[in-house]
């Protein structure tokens, strides 16, 4: 089983559930007492936000390239960002480091198409709804076709990732809001919804709505299991 890298705390909440998840993984398909190696570096995310806040993505390049390098030279494989938004800076982060870094974005689009679904909801913080990293990799490289919720519903979603989720509070009108914008998603063709950021999927499940929901958080991880593994 090869060493896998983990750079988490953006939130802590989403990488408790990394860290269950991918122990479970190996779990199943080992048996036995078998569990993950990994290594996880879990940065204090009060450091980071007001860099991404201040567009200040050099910096925040910088950081977590030093990071993936004290991962690599530490003997991991292969490193993953935990995290949709910090896949902004992942090519140049890539740029740095000779092991792959598992990208959130190639796998979850990948799973996508498997699907063959093509009018795909994305939701996650206003970086991964708005900017060109995530939408434009869908588009470009996939060809998919990315619907994102309307201004007022973008600004409730990074509101209550930031203030809600990344502090471990999961509240159930939260749940309802989210689920009210799923809806308006697949009355607008969403054929399914990718669940962009790390700590949705903690909040929204696939049997609280009727279209497929793709949990960024658990398809990362698949493949990284995969790779380890060597499947
Ligand atoms: N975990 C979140 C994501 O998957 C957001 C936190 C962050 O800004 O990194 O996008």
């Amino acid at each position: 089983m090869k060493l896998l890298g983990l750079i988490g705390g953006m939130s802590w909440a989403n990488t408790i559930e990394y860290y269950r998840v991918i122990n479970q993984m190996v779990n199943e398909r080992l048996g036995s007492w078998n569990s993950a190696k990994l290594l996880l570096y879990s940065v204090n995310f009060e450091e980071i936000l007001p860099l991404q806040n201040n567009n200040k993505w050099d910096k925040i390049t910088d950081i977590i390239s030093e990071i993936c390098m004290k991962l690599e030279q530490a003997g991991c494989s292969a490193l993953m960002i935990c995290s949709n938004t910090m896949h902004k800076i992942a090519d140049q982060v890539q740029k740095k480091i000779s092991v792959p870094l598992i990208n959130v974005i190639d796998e979850t689009a990948r799973v996508v198409r498997a699907h063959k679904i093509k009018n795909i909801g994305l939701l996650g913080t206003k970086f991964t709804m708005e900017e060109a990293f995530y939408a434009h990799k869908l588009k470009n490289n996939y060809n998919l076709n990315p619907i994102i919720p309307i201004e007022k519903d973008r600004e409730y979603i990074h509101e209550a990732i930031y203030n809600e989720f990344a502090k471990g509070i999961f509240l159930e009108q939260t749940k309802k809001d989210f689920i009210t914008i799923i809806k308006k998603l697949t009355e607008r063709d969403a054929e399914g919804i990718i669940l962009g950021c790390t700590e949705i999927p903690l909040l929204i499940k696939q049997e609280d709505v009727s279209v497929p929901l793709f949990d960024t958080l658990k398809i990362h991880i698949e493949s990284a299991v995969d790779f380890c593994l060597n499947k």
